[in-house]
Parts: C-alpha cells; structure tokens; sequence
C-alpha cells in the first residue's frame, strides 16, 4: 500500500477460489504424488499437471490443486498435518496474479523465494503502471 493514502482492507468477497502449489523436488516427488492421490480421493478438488521445472513464480516442480473458499478449512490443515518435508504455497485467487503469489500468499511449511525473474518482470510492471498513472494525471 502506498504511505498516506489511509488503510484500507480487502474484503474476502474477493476471493474466488485457492490455489495450493505444491513443491517438490526428486526426493519428495514420491510423497508429493501420495499427497496427491489423498487429496484427489477425499476432495471434489481440480488437480492440474505435473511440472517438473520451475515455472512462472514458481521455483522449482510442483503441481497445482485448486478448491473453493468453502474447501480451505478442511484443506489448510489436511495440508499442514500431512506436508511431511513438502514446500506448499496456498494462495486465494482474486484476479491479480502478482499480489496473489506474494503478498497474499500463505505457506504451509517454509516458505521458499519465488523466481526472481518472473518477480522482476512483475514488479518492472506494475513499476511501468505507476509511471504511466502519474503521467497521465500530470496531463
Ligand atoms: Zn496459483
């Protein structure tokens, strides 16, 4: 938040779904894969691929499961009670993927620095935003 401008709180309205990415690496894909699997059988949950790379934000493999807000209580600590040596990030959806993956990211287990690339390209973005909006307002 910019200083001066008064706080200001986001309400929860404005969160459509979560996202937990989960994190591993060749000596936890095993567990990552189980963890898997449990989820898929216990939860109406929407499981997306395999990515054995670092992509977007994310520093290393991982897989993504989306649920609902309704879901998050049982799934937070299904999580937390079973990570074992897993890095899980959990994020609510609101529309903005940037804050999404920082600001308003929780963890579950340690949280690990996202791709400083994807960081940089992002905040180079909203840097270019803030530019433009203060240019035009100068007009
Ligand atoms: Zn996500």
């Amino acid at each position: 938040m910019l200083p001066g401008f008064g706080k200001t709180y986001q309400s929860t309205e404005d969160i459509a779904s979560y996202h937990a990415h989960v994190y591993y690496d060749g000596g936890t894909k095993q567990h990552a894969g189980d963890l898997r699997r449990e989820m898929d059988k216990r939860f109406d949950v929407e499981l997306g691929r395999w990515r054995d790379k670092a992509i977007g934000p994310h520093p290393m493999s991982s897989f993504q499961v989306t649920f609902t807000k309704d879901q998050f209580v049982e799934i937070m600590p299904f999580l937390a009670l079973n990570r074992e040596s897993l890095f899980i990030l959990v994020h609510p959806n609101t529309g903005d993927g940037f804050i999404d993956h920082t600001d308003n990211a929780m963890w579950v287990g340690p949280s690990v620095p996202l791709n400083a690339e994807w960081m940089k390209r992002n905040q180079d973005r909203l840097q270019r935003a803030a530019e433009n909006m203060v240019a035009d307002q100068q007009k």
